[in-house]
């Protein structure tokens, strides 16, 4: 095969320096036969298919779809759908923000596709569910010119996924209360409440107390996942004096900290009096980086610097260790659900990979981001960056 577009090549070099007239005529010819196969070709493509498909001029704001926007969404040929204002219009207000952000997000990424899903509006007035995705033609300086997209229907997809999540709340929410009765008949054998244990009893009564402990966080992170995917948390700020907060969750993690050597160290910064944030996506937040924090420590020496400032961008929560960092192979995988690091290997923490997913997915339906910076063994720093009119 390459030989033989070698030889193509090479015999149309061949033919000498310039081509004729009548050879010019003919490459106009054939030139404008390309270019009408194309145009047919991009029409036919635009009819082949169910799905909705797009091209969206980003100059002019203009859009132009395939006769499946008619056909699937039931909208009259008389309606003006040209334009991106009609587009967004159409967008579900309880997905707009959250896309206004991810495609800020994805302007400054410089990415070369885009996608993203959201509630789109039909003629009858019903929403179905979308996965938009489209390539993107950028001009030589990186300016997006045009998207050429299509939209998948996925509304039964989410029915089915929304109903695999009720149930899973539903159980989350049924175990809490046999775990927690475990949990707390196990610590008051423990405690010597019920009589004194022998040392063997002891040792089992521990074990029952800390796996019940474990599983209960397991639990309750399932729990609040699902409650997120369900919608059911929506950030509800209101005014809070951010520092005492802080302090609050310090010290709730402070046993904690003693027991594994690590000082908290944590300045209040005085010009940031009250914010409007949402407690429980505040507190679930502060509570995870913490920990972890702790956790991934070096076994003596450890310390966790917490901060709350307020920035050009909106306020800004960091949560800095000096611990054991995470590998650079591991750190695109962080935020997964389920996902621990190899690094947790040596210092044998239990855990259950969903902090941080549910960090990221609470910090996101506050509207606010989260990222961080590490090096192996020297430490890692979160940031949670918080738009100032949302938390
Ligand atoms: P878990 O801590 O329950 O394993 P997380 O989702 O909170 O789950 O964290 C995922 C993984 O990220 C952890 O297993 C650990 O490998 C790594 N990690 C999280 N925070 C830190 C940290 N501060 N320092 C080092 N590694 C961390």
């Amino acid at each position: 095969m390459i030989s033989l577009v070698y030889m193509a090549t090479k015999s149309s070099r061949q033919k000498g320096p310039g081509l004729t007239r009548g050879e010019k005529a003919a490459s106009k010819d054939e030139l404008e036969k390309q270019l009408l196969d194309t145009v047919k070709r991009y029409e036919l493509i635009f009819k082949a298919t169910n799905d909705v498909l797009y091209d969206l001029d980003m100059l002019e704001g203009t859009v132009i779809w395939n006769e499946a926007l008619y056909s699937q969404y039931g909208y009259g040929k008389n309606e003006d759908v040209s334009t991106l204002e009609w587009w967004t219009s159409h967008i579900h207000p309880d997905d707009a923000l959250r896309l206004e952000h991810e495609l800020s997000n994805w302007f400054e990424g410089g990415h070369d596709t885009w996608q993203a899903e959201y509630r789109f509006r039909k003629a009858d007035g019903s929403y179905i569910y979308v996965r938009d995705r489209g390539v993107v033609h950028r001009a030589e300086d990186g300016t997006p010119l045009r998207i050429i997209g299509s939209f998948l229907d996925i509304t039964q997809q989410k029915q089915l996924d929304r109903a695999k999540t009720e149930f899973i709340s539903l159980v989350s929410h049924q175990l809490r209360t046999p775990l927690t009765v475990i949990r707390i008949n196990s610590e008051m054998l423990n405690g010597g409440l019920l009589g004194t244990l022998s040392a063997e009893q002891e040792t089992y009564a521990k074990e029952i107390s800390e796996a019940s402990s474990r599983l209960i966080k397991l639990v309750s992170d399932i729990l609040n996942i699902s409650r997120v995917e369900l919608g059911h948390i929506i950030a509800k700020p209101v005014p809070t004096n951010v520092n005492k907060r802080l302090q609050a969750c310090i010290k709730e993690v402070s046993p904690l900290a003693q027991k594994r050597g690590v000082t908290i160290t944590y300045q209040p910064d005085n010009t940031v009096k009250r914010v409007s944030v949402d407690t429980t996506i505040f507190d679930e937040v502060v509570h995870n980086l913490l920990t972890n924090a702790i956790r991934y420590t070096k076994s003596q020496g450890g310390i966790v610097d917490v901060s709350f400032l307020r920035t050009a961008e909106g306020y800004m929560l960091t949560v800095a260790d000096n611990g054991i960092g995470i590998p650079k192979s591991a750190q695109p995988n962080i935020f997964g659900r389920f996902y621990r690091a190899n690094n947790t290997a040596n210092i044998k923490e239990h855990g259950t990979g969903l902090g941080l997913y549910l960090v990221k997915l609470m910090v996101e339906a506050a509207g606010g981001k989260v990222w961080f910076e590490s090096a192996k063994e020297k430490g890692t720093t979160f940031f949670v960056l918080f738009p100032e009119e949302i938390i």
